[in-house]
């Protein structure tokens, strides 16, 4: 008997810290309501949170009745989680507070080439630091969210594989990381991560069934359904980049031909650039980088294409409807509510959505297509680690359902 009660009793502090969690803050009288807890225990279980140091009063709500109730949120030094995102050459991580405000962010760079090893060794440092970033000292850390650019087990915790590390290959990220802080730790794709990032604060808000298309090197994408993703049997699903898209096209890093991130990609970009160099193509910005090759970067793209350049213009606006071709099938396949495209090209903003918007309104069905909604990522200041950040949030606030 004992034995249920307190069953029911930490499963009724579970559901409160949910609520709270996925609300902001609300009354015990709204507790009551959407919880069905008999308000005497609300009452007792609400003073044991406050005590935790989990939950805290903040500010005055009205109830049904128009009387001043108040609110109960969480409590922002309850706890801190840190996010930490990876690339071939870089490492960043956020320590952040259960507002999610930023408390403290950390940047490395890495040598060319890096070895395996040294990721780990750096990753291990970065957290040491942001660890040490927590000017109290005091707050519990909760957890630690990795986002992996590579292919992931995300069950086990496990790396496989980033072309772009050398030897980095089944690194088991969770057990070498639990090891060194004791605490737990969570490893998902990067892509994923950005995706949660943005259906948690960004231009995801909204949807529950919605697709991420990260137009970036290359191209990634993170599949949502009912609010959680989909991962396929092994993990791969969402590598929309290796659609073929024209067999007859350039060889692929997958080793086949002709792949959609071919067209559409920064890495494409750069390389039709060069190309059009090559060619004798006249346009102020390829002019301007026939005189100085150092001018030739992604963001100068962007901005020239924003600048109406006619050569880069018209490279977005065939880029935006090769995409809008491979999305168009997507959306038949899945029927999804939101594309949202981000990465490095999501910077391209109305001239990248717009062709894609209309290459899909004409070759997806009508009905699919008619509340579809399109967007650009809104978090340009690391997604992904954020997202890492609120892997762990979602674990300790809502348990194991997002996945
Ligand atoms: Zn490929």
């Amino acid at each position: 008997m004992e034995k249920r009660k307190s069953f029911a009793k930490s499963h009724h502090k579970a559901a409160i810290k949910r609520l709270i969690y996925e609300n902001g803050s609300l009354s015990r009288t709204e507790i009551q309501q959407k919880t069905g807890i008999r308000p005497a225990s609300i009452t007792q279980l609400t003073r044991e949170l406050i005590e935790e140091n989990i939950l805290i009063e903040k500010g005055l709500g009205n109830n049904q009745k128009g009387k001043k109730q108040r609110l109960l949120t969480l409590n922002p030094n309850g706890g801190t989680v840190i996010g930490i995102e990876f690339d071939p050459q870089s490492i960043h991580g956020l320590l952040i507070d259960l507002e999610n405000k930023i408390i403290s962010e950390k940047n490395y760079t890495l040598p060319e080439k890096a070895t395996g090893n040294q990721f780990v060794e750096q990753l291990k440092k970065t957290i040491h630091q942001l660890i040490h970033a927590d000017p109290t000292h005091m707050t519990p850390l909760l957890g630690i969210g990795i986002a992996d650019p590579g292919l992931v087990d995300r069950e086990q915790g496990v790396s496989l594989f980033c072309s772009q590390i050398a030897d980095w290959r089944d690194v088991p990220l969770r057990q070498i990381m639990e090891k060194e802080f004791q605490l737990p730790i969570y490893v998902e794709g990067n892509t994923n991560c950005k995706l949660l990032a943005e259906s948690l604060f960004g231009a995801g808000r909204n949807f529950q069934n919605q697709i991420y298309i990260d137009l970036s090197y290359g191209i990634g994408a993170s599949l949502m359904t009912h609010g959680s993703f989909y991962y396929g049997v092994q993990g791969l699903a969402g590598e929309l980049g290796h659609i073929q898209y024209d067999k007859s096209g350039p060889i692929c890093s997958c080793g086949s031909h002709g792949c959609l991130e071919m067209f559409v990609s920064s890495s494409a970009v750069i390389r039709s650039i060069k190309n059009a160099i090559q060619h004798g193509v006249i346009s102020p910005y390829l002019d301007h980088i026939r005189e100085n090759t150092a001018f030739l970067s992604i963001h100068s793209f962007i901005k020239a294409a924003n600048e109406n350049d006619k050569f880069c213009a018209s490279l977005v606006e065939e880029m935006g409807r090769t995409l809008g071709e491979v999305i168009a099938n997507v959306v038949n396949l899945l029927n999804p509510e939101a594309i949202l495209i981000g990465g490095e090209l999501a910077d391209l903003g109305d001239l990248i959505i717009n062709p894609v918007k209309g290459t899909v309104r004409r070759q997806s069905l009508e009905l699919a297509t008619r509340n579809l909604a399109f967007k650009v990522a809104e978090i340009k200041d690391r997604p992904a680690s954020r997202g890492a950040a609120s892997l762990v949030l979602n674990q300790v606030f809502k348990g194991n359902e997002l996945f």
